[in-house]
């Protein structure tokens, strides 16, 4: 049903994404908040820690992830288990507008012992993706089984996230492509396995190690029956959860004003009908290039990308909009993220995101923060 072609010009790599074309026009209708209450989207909120005496970059503190609780139930948010968003989005089954979903990912012990008690109190669902040899061998800082198992009565699902957190782009160069597709295929299907065996949860929810996917590995998670969840930020409806690698809006301590919260949680996806870009993996000095088009003429785009702020959007005809910042991206991961006002909505964006990865001068993967 949902393909990626993949076309190789030269040195330059261009991807083309033609699912959005493909899907039923039912999910192509008009701006989905135009009333205000029922919509055909949602927000999918991600966290790691929820500590102070971890590290800032996957930490949020228990007090602003309290003050992003008490906004989500003071301020006309509907929070739902993920399953249920994920099934209302894939039947075309209105959903709430500002619904949101909380997710965890890598089973920190400051889940059960600090978020989930916070969550419970307010009858908020949530979602852990769970590294399963990392519980298996009780590495301190991680959940138990039993923990984990004692989540689900307090409204938590359990879903995938390999067995060892691996880098699953990094394969190592004297092993095949089939050897570590066969590799990867264990990771995953085997945490799945003791998930099941465990905890009695059997869910296809993937959640990519450190967000980090190409198109052929998002390819090989869809075929091998998962949705995939990534970490670049964004709201999300059918067409991205059909995407093989659904946008989460990733918070920690660099992300902790409350304002930017509202913002990311009352965002809405953006009307894309199709999407070109230069690629996913980088080795060179590059500034990638996106293409959006959009659905049809909603206003100006406004674009950023990480560490450079505003970049250059070019809008052209029949709604396309071509995005490229001002300076090669860095090493490591970043972003390009654009966002539009809702029409009529004031405060309210449509939310895009797309992540870029490049490598060391040398070839080599960079190390991670
Ligand atoms: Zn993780």
């Amino acid at each position: 049903m949902v393909r990626t072609v993949n076309q190789r010009c030269g040195q330059v790599l261009l991807l083309s994404v033609f699912l959005w074309l493909m899907l039923p026009t039912t999910v192509t209708a008009a701006d989905p908040a135009a009333d205000g209450n029922s919509a055909q989207h949602g927000v999918i909120l991600q966290y790691h820690h929820i500590a102070e005496d971890t590290p800032p970059a996957t930490s949020l503190s228990p007090e602003v992830f309290r003050g992003h609780l008490d906004i989500l139930a003071r301020e006309g948010y509907t929070v739902w288990p993920l399953p249920r968003l994920v099934q209302a989005l894939l039947d075309d089954k209105p959903v709430p507008d500002r619904t949101v979903v909380i997710t965890f990912d890598d089973a920190y012990e400051s889940i059960a012992k600090t978020a989930a008690p916070m969550l419970q109190e307010r009858g908020f669902p949530f979602t852990v993706f769970v590294s399963t040899d990392y519980v298996d061998r009780r590495q301190p800082g991680y959940m138990t089984w039993q923990q984990l198992r004692d989540l689900i009565h307090q409204g938590g699902n359990l879903a995938n996230h390999t067995r060892s957190h691996l880098h699953m782009l990094r394969r190592p160069e004297p092993v095949s492509k089939s050897h570590w597709h066969k590799r990867l295929r264990r990771e995953v299907d085997d945490a799945r396995q003791r998930i099941r065996e465990q905890t009695g949860e059997d869910w296809p929810y993937f959640a990519y190690p450190y967000g980090e996917a190409d198109g052929e590995l998002v390819a090989l998670i869809r075929d091998w029956g998962y949705l995939g969840f990534g970490q670049q930020s964004g709201a999300v409806d059918k067409r991205l959860l059909q995407s093989g690698m659904a946008p989460r809006f990733p918070f920690n301590e660099m992300y902790k004003d409350l304002d930017d919260f509202r913002t990311k949680a009352s965002s809405l996806p953006l009307p894309l009908q199709e999407e070109e870009f230069s690629g996913w993996v980088f080795s060179e000095a590059v500034i990638p290039e996106l293409t959006l088009t959009l659905e049809d003429h909603r206003g100006s785009l406004n674009c950023f990308a990480s560490g450079q702020g505003a970049i250059r959007v070019e809008a052209q005809d029949n709604n396309v909009y071509q995005v490229q910042a001002n300076q090669p991206i860095p090493v490591g991961r970043s972003r390009y993220n654009c966002t539009l006002p809702v029409a009529g909505q004031q405060g309210r964006f449509h939310w895009y995101s797309r992540m870029w990865m490049r490598k060391k001068p040398d070839g080599s993967w960079y190390a991670e923060p």
